[in-house]
Parts: C-alpha cells; sequence; structure tokens
C-alpha cells in the first residue's frame, strides 16, 4: 500500500554490565557502567532503527543486522542507523519525526538530551525539532527499577518523499 504516512514503533533492551562504556543517542554519557550487547548496544538508535524499519514493514534490525554476524561486533549504532535510513529512503520515505522514551533509573539524562538530538538529526539529515528524546524512571520497580538494564520505546512517522 502506498500510503502518504506510515507509522512505526519500536523497543529494546539493553543489560548493565560493568565493563563498557554508556552510549546512548549517538553519544558517551559517564557513568559508572555500561550496555552489554554484540554492537555498542546503543540501545536508543536500536529501537529507532526498528521504528523506522517497522514503519515499512522492513522487519526489523536483527534480520537486517544479524548478532551473530562477526562484521557487526561492537559496531557503531550509528552506522545501523544511517543504513536504516537508506533502507526506508530506497522505498520512497523520509522521517517526519520521531519521539522517544528512554527509561532507566540512572544516570540523569537531562544534561545530554540535547546532544543525542543533534546526533540523531545529523545521522538522518533532518532538523532537530523532528527529533524527540525523553528520559523517565520506572519508579524504582522492575528490571530497570533494580538497575539491572535500560529500555527505549520510539514510534515514528515516516512522510512519502
Ligand atoms: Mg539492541
Amino acid at each position: 500500500m502506498n500510503l502518504d504516512y506510515r507509522i512505526g514503533f519500536g523497543y529494546d533492551v539493553h543489560q548493565f554490565t560493568d565493563d563498557r562504556k554508556l552510549i546512548l543517542g549517538g553519544i558517551e554519557i559517564p557513568f559508572e557502567r555500561g550496555l552489554k550487547g554484540h554492537s555498542d548496544a546503543d540501545a536508543l538508535l536500536h529501537s529507532i532503527c526498528d521504528a523506522m524499519l517497522g514503519a515499512l514493514a522492513l522487519g526489523d534490525i536483527g534480520k537486517h543486522f544479524p548478532d551473530t554476524d562477526p562484521k557487526y561486533k561492537g559496531i557503531d549504532s550509528k552506522l545501523l542507523l544511517s543504513e536504516v535510513n537508506k533502507l526506508v529512503e530506497n522505498e520512497g520515505y523520509i522521517l517526519g519525526n520521531l519521539d522517544s522514551t528512554i527509561v532507566l533509573q540512572r544516570p540523569k539524562l537531562a544534561p545530554y538530551i540535547q546532544a543525542m538530538r543533534k546526533e540523531i538529526a545529523s545521522i538522518l539529515y533532518c532538523r532537530v525539532d523532528q527529533i524527540s528524546v525523553k528520559a523517565t524512571t520506572s519508579e524504582w520497580m522492575g528490571f530497570v527499577g533494580e538497575e539491572k538494564g535500560i529500555k527505549v520505546i520510539s514510534t515514528v512517522i515516516m512522510v512519502k518523499k
């Protein structure tokens, strides 16, 4: 179906680990722990990739960049998002806007939100006001509240070029 607008939803979870840097939204956040994963474990960029792929029914990040492929070990997720952007552009769509919520107990992300938005906008060749990044805690409940990991939820709307 050749719709003018297509909506997409993405969700990602990563576990905290002691021996990695914390990378979110393509930037390094000072914190004593990072996220476990085959790539750099940037859960925010992963959820955006999944939302954009989902909008065009192109599958998911695991289909395009399998974590069994050594090529993607430790890869910068900015490269993955850039590839996803090419895939959706090939389908004739560009990002309208995106809205993401990062759910984590610590660290506080407010000082880094603007830098993340700028970084994402530069990868997607769009304006910063098309990119919304928010953060919330889980009120000390569940795996997020227990600081075992984080989750990120993203929605996008893709617009026909
Ligand atoms: Mg992931």
